[in-house]
């Protein structure tokens, strides 16, 4: 790790102002790529976050709910702008920060606009409903806002899934707590002052940066905090399911996942086979709907793993910020050396490893957190690296000799996020997609992501949905108002 030179200071935002934590610490945060030190970030405490709450609570009560749904939109389109308008400038942060290449992070900070904007159309389309009851009388729901909600998110994609959070939160009149993750504070802090600048008032958007251990445990225990929407680890979900029952917040849990990419002897192989590396090595992995495992039907085992390997090779994995860059560092040294790990244990379980697992030889990439692409084959559900989420470039293929035994494989995890089936025959995509359990499915593609539609888990992949007008609802109270006409 080095220093190249004096790196910047970079605060919180609480109550519409840069603010240091209470008591003055910072942390570093550091570039994957060439191990530098690109900032000093405040180091928050509770006592942080309890300043937080009150900024949120008081911007809640000075107005954000209770202004009109054409308002809120009307503010919620203009930060959409001043997002495009800082388009090249969040895009160089994000992929500096975590060594994201640079073509994916300005497609993700694109879509951070366009999450924004979804929900600011939304906005106005968030209504109850006249229910006919026995009893007679005039029975209408309300969805109202549930007060101040705390959002903790990864680094992953970090502005990009906040959005998933904040969009939904803001436009059903909440004011929020956001919790960036250590490794990847800095877009998140840009967008709070970005969110200043579009005119939303002061308070509604806090942004508390610090340890998940303290800092968000703060936000999932708070009294004052009535949901928590959460992506991350299975086991910080847990953690926070359990700081939830204080109050009985509500939550949302993005979780984990180890999703299967299945393939029927009668798919379009070569288009599986071009496609389908992206599915898990894209973000170096690091992606909760990364497609860890590949089911092939045994009569095209030798030719997928084949046409699968030599896809591989060709995913160019080199410095984030060349624009013709596909795959990137890991996000540090510590995960990179976790996924090491797992490979060895890949080796050291039987399975085969036909191509990379390795770093780079490339000298340019010497300093950074690289591992090249890893494909193993001959891998069975007993394995570690079948079982587990590594949450890194590793790809585990298994071989199947039936639709059942297909399925069979697939739900054998307790994750069920996502997922991919390939055939040329619907009622079998249909069939197998009805008979997989996770949230997400795509038939002869694996795009699982639409702003427009629920996103989510089944299992321990999770609890309620991000994304859609779902999200919108999981963001709001409902209440049910009964009239006596007599
Ligand atoms: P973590 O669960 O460690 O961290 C996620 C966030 O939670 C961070 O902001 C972290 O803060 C915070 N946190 C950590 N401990 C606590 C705690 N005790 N109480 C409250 N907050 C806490 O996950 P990772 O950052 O390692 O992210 C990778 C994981 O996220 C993977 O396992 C992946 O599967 C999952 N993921 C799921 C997605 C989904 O949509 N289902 C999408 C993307 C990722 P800090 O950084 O300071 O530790």
């Amino acid at each position: 790790m080095t220093t190249d030179q004096t790196p910047p200071t970079v605060r919180m935002i609480i109550g519409g102002a840069q603010v240091d934590g209470a008591d003055g610490r910072t942390f570093d945060v550091v570039e994957p790529h060439a191990g530098t030190t690109i900032a000093r970030v405040a180091e928050g405490t509770p006592a942080d976050v309890d300043r937080a709450v009150a900024a949120a609570q008081a911007a809640f009560d000075s107005g954000w709910a209770t202004i009109t749904a054409a308002e809120r939109a009307r503010l919620m389109f203009r930060l959409a702008q001043v997002v495009r308008d800082h388009h090249e400038e969040l895009s160089q942060l994000e992929s500096r920060n975590i060594g994201k290449p640079i073509s994916g992070a300005r497609w993700e900070i694109g879509r951070v606009a366009d999450v924004i904007e979804f929900y600011a159309g939304a906005t106005t389309k968030l209504h109850g409903e006249t229910i006919p009851v026995t009893r007679p009388g005039f029975d209408f729901t309300l969805r109202e806002p549930i007060g101040v909600v705390g959002l903790i998110v990864p680094w992953n994609f970090p502005l990009y899934l906040a959005s998933w959070k904040l969009g939904p939160a803001l436009a059903a009149g909440n004011t929020v707590v956001l919790k960036p993750a250590s490794y990847s504070p800095l877009t998140a802090v840009r967008f709070g002052e970005l969110a200043l600048e579009a005119g939303l008032p002061a308070g509604v958007v806090n942004v508390v940066t610090g340890p998940g251990g303290t800092v968000g445990a703060a936000i999932a225990a708070h009294h004052g905090i009535g949901k928590v929407g959460f992506t991350g680890e299975t086991a910080t979900g847990q953690e926070i399911m359990r700081l939830a029952a204080g109050n009985i917040k509500k939550i949302s849990l993005e979780l984990g996942g180890k999703s299967p990419n299945i393939v029927f002897a009668d798919a379009d192989l070569e288009r599986f086979a071009a496609e389908s590396p992206y599915s898990v090595f894209d973000n170096c992995g690091q992606d909760c709907c990364a497609r860890s495992r590949i089911l092939v039907e045994r009569s095209v085992h030798d030719k997928v793993v084949a046409l699968f390997a030599e896809a591989t090779k060709k995913v160019k994995v080199g410095d984030p910020s060349d624009p013709a860059t596909e795959v990137g560092p890991l996000v540090s040294f510590r995960q990179r050396d976790r996924v090491a790990a797992y490979v060895e244990a890949g080796r050291a379980e039987g399975a085969e490893l036909v191509v990379g697992g390795v770093p780079p030889t490339d000298p340019a990439l010497s300093r950074g957190a690289y591992l090249l692409p890893a494909v193993f084959d001959r891998a069975t559900t007993e394995m570690k690296i079948v079982r587990e989420e590594i949450f890194g470039p590793v790809v585990a293929v298994i071989p199947f000799d039936s639709e059942d035994e297909a399925v069979r494989l697939a739900n054998a995890t307790p994750y069920g996020l996502s997922g991919s089936v390939w055939t040329r025959d619907i009622g079998r995509a249909i069939r197998v997609s009805k008979g997989i359990q996770t949230g997400v499915i795509s038939v002869n593609c694996n795009n699982s992501v639409h702003i427009e539609a629920p996103f989510g888990g089944y299992k321990m992949s999770g609890l309620g949905r991000d994304l859609g007008m779902d999200a919108l609802r999981e963001y709001t109270e409902v209440k049910n108002v009964f009239v006596d006409l007599s």
